[in-house]
């Protein structure tokens, strides 16, 4: 359902340019869990943008359900986001000055503030809804994150590096949130330069220095 067909990525910095992505092509079929693992700098973040309509390819196109992404307009584009895909960042990217119910409520098209409580509560936050980013440890803003990615119900979601900046008990925790989505019937990209999530994955790719090296299914 999501297709990176032949991308290339190149960063230009004044005369010089960095080939982040060469020539790679990747699918996610509908309602799988692939995770996207390889070594600092190999090109996972670059891949995963590119996917979520954030960031153009030099060359190559991404297509989801058959729709070329980048031949849209920005707007199109930014309601194709909006609608399909929900993201999980490293550093949670949570509004420090919002409560993490309205954290969520900001993300939600349309969604009430009952559902919005509904998601907090699943990812075990019932007791810190009202609580603002710095009063939260690291996986509970991760969670909290999540349970803004899956407001919109989004079909897919892309996750970079999610439990980047957790101890292994919250790493758990985290993976698990993302699995249950995963068995509700959910797509699902993570990029990690560990190996905590090898083992939920339905399929498992390896990247360095801007290719795709190999891929297997554990
Ligand atoms: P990863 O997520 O695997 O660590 P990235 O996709 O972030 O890798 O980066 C791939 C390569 O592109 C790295 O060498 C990085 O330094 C470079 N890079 C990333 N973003 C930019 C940018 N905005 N400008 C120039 N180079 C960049
Ligand atoms: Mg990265």
């Amino acid at each position: 359902m999501i297709d990176a067909i032949g991308v290339s990525k190149e960063y230009r910095r004044g005369p010089s340019a960095v080939g982040a992505l060469l020539d790679v092509s990747f699918s996610a079929h509908a309602g799988e869990y692939v995770v996207v693992n390889g070594a600092s700098g190999c090109g996972k973040s670059t891949l995963l943008m590119a996917l979520g309509g954030m960031l153009r390819p030099t060359r190559g196109a991404v297509t989801v359900n058959g729709t070329d992404v980048y031949a849209a307009t920005t707007s199109e584009r930014a309601a194709f986001r909006a609608g399909n895909i929900g993201f999980v960042f490293q550093m949670f990217h949570l509004v420090p000055y919002l409560s993490v119910l309205d954290n969520v409520l900001l993300a939600s098209r349309g969604a009430h503030r009952e559902r919005a409580a509904a998601l907090v509560d699943s990812v075990g936050l019932t007791d810190r809804q009202t609580h603002r980013p710095a009063e939260l440890s690291a996986g509970e803003r991760q969670r909290a994150a999540i349970a803004r990615a899956l407001v919109n119900e989004p079909p897919v979601i892309l996750a970079d590096e999610p439990t980047g900046s957790l101890d292994p008990e919250n790493e758990t925790a985290v993976l698990d949130i993302l699995a249950s989505y995963h068995s509700a019937g959910g797509t699902l990209v993570l990029v990690t330069h560990g190996s905590a999530a090898l083992t939920y994955c339905d399929r498992h790719v390896r990247m360095a220095s801007g290719r795709i090296e190999s891929e297997e299914t554990p």
